[in-house]
């Protein structure tokens, strides 16, 4: 040590971890050394690496390291080089990125789609974009991280925008706050309502045609975060609002339900895994957002590799549905196997299967218990869950064999 005292940043920080340590909520992180897939090759504290069957990636459909998926990032890194050295509107827009943008547009069934290195930094591009002042944002109290930051930064950036949020899913607190925006005199503006349509750590799915119903009734904007549903959910894995028959591409689609009116997503999850996010919705908004989106005007684009690995993600799902057919034939096995050795297991059409264990600490011990038997599966406390909500949370890939279902039931039951 130095003679001089620590400053004030190195003192308190070293109380806070100390703590975490003391209560069990210290979280590792664990260090891969192969490819995203199904088995997963783990460097252990010795050094030596060693395989373990992978739980808990959003590598739903096996894309991450589809040879198809992986040769078009290779393609695109050989012609267009490692990075676009600007942002979109100086001179960091490129073919793969216009191409990318019409195949997420088609995917969703939106006139225009817009790219962003993240889903994070798609949503912080919107909402203070899109609002102005007197609009009211209305959002889900279990709504992501990024949505209820992106909602924080608003009216920083745009004085004058309210918000509001409603219990979790609950449709008679969602009229409540729209009945209460509309009485509101400072609500001058656009009311807009923003979910998650499947919430991260419950797997479960929010009732986008009620939803619907509510906002045309205050004539309210519909804003759905699909980042887990992409590639899960509907009949052809485009996401809740097919689930929903609320797709206009869709052969489900009913039009009796409405459409939603702007999606964020992220390609970092079903669809190739490799980073990115987008805004998908009509061409006003996403020229909008070109215009005047700081996020975009101010941070590079999304790397010319990862669009077209992403590309070839989405068209591979186009192409191929039956991988959303083999992931849903997964959930069912894994969810009957589990029912049957015991654990209370929620029905749900996602691909998340949270097991509650309540203590924090007791979830990142049992998380532990599980690497030692080869199974790698996290355990979420708080604050990533309410205090008391402790979970592990099983994701499930098309990726799986059913022999890899077995060998997770199993280690779960000698816990
Ligand atoms: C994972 C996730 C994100 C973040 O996506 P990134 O592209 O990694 O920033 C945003 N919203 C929801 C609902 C998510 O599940």
């Amino acid at each position: 040590m130095t003679t001089a005292a620590a400053s004030t940043f190195e003192s308190r920080t070293a109380e806070t971890l100390k703590s975490l340590q003391a209560s069990g909520q210290y979280k590792h992180l664990h260090t891969l050394d192969s490819p995203m897939d199904a088995r997963v090759k783990m460097v252990g504290d010795d050094g030596q690496t060693r395989e373990v069957l992978c739980f808990c990636s959003n590598n739903y459909l096996g894309l991450a390291n589809d040879p198809g998926v992986v040769d078009a990032g290779v393609e695109g890194l050989r012609k267009y080089g490692a990075g676009t050295a600007s942002v979109r509107f100086i001179c960091g827009t490129f073919t793969p990125h216009n191409t990318l943008e019409a195949t997420i547009a088609e995917y969703m069934g939106t006139e225009s789609a817009y790219t962003f290195v993240s889903c994070w930094t798609a949503t912080e591009a919107l909402f203070p974009t899109v609002c102005e002042p007197g609009d009211m944002i209305i959002s889900d109290e279990l709504n992501h991280a990024c949505i209820i930051d992106a909602i924080r930064l608003t009216p920083v950036i745009k004085k004058g925008v309210l918000k509001s949020v409603y219990k979790h899913a609950d449709m008679d607190s969602l009229r409540e706050r729209l009945t209460a925006a509309r009485d509101n005199a400072d609500v001058t503006g656009q009311i807009w309502v923003v979910t998650d349509g499947v919430f991260s750590m419950e797997g479960a799915v929010a009732d986008l045609p009620a939803i619907r119903r509510l906002c045309d009734q205050f004539g309210a904007m519909l804003v759905v975060d699909d980042s887990h549903g992409h590639g899960v959910m509907g009949p052809t894995g485009r996401g809740t609002h097919e689930h929903f028959g609320m797709h206009p591409g869709a052969a489900n689609h009913d039009p009796t339900r409405g459409l939603v009116d702007v999606f964020t997503g992220t390609l970092g999850k079903a669809l190739g895994g490799g980073a990115g996010g987008f805004i998908a919705g009509s061409k006003n908004l996403t020229e909008l957002i070109i215009q005047r989106g700081r996020p975009t005007l101010f941070s590079n684009a999304l790397p010319v590799t990862v669009a077209c690995s992403a590309e070839k993600a989405i068209r591979t799902l186009i192409n191929q549905p039956e991988r959303v057919v083999r992931l849903r034939e997964n959930v069912a096995y894994a969810r009957k196997k589990l029912g049957e050795a015991g654990f209370e297991v929620m029905d749900s059409p996602t691909a998340i299967i949270p097991i509650i264990v309540g203590d924090t600490a007791k979830a990142i011990a049992m998380s532990k218990k599980l690497l030692d038997l080869g199974i790698f599966v996290i355990g979420f406390g708080f604050p990533v869950v309410p205090e008391g909500t402790a979970r592990l949370r099983i994701q499930m890939s098309a990726a799986h064999s059913h022999a890899d279902i077995d060998a997770l039931v199993a280690a779960l039951k000698k816990l």
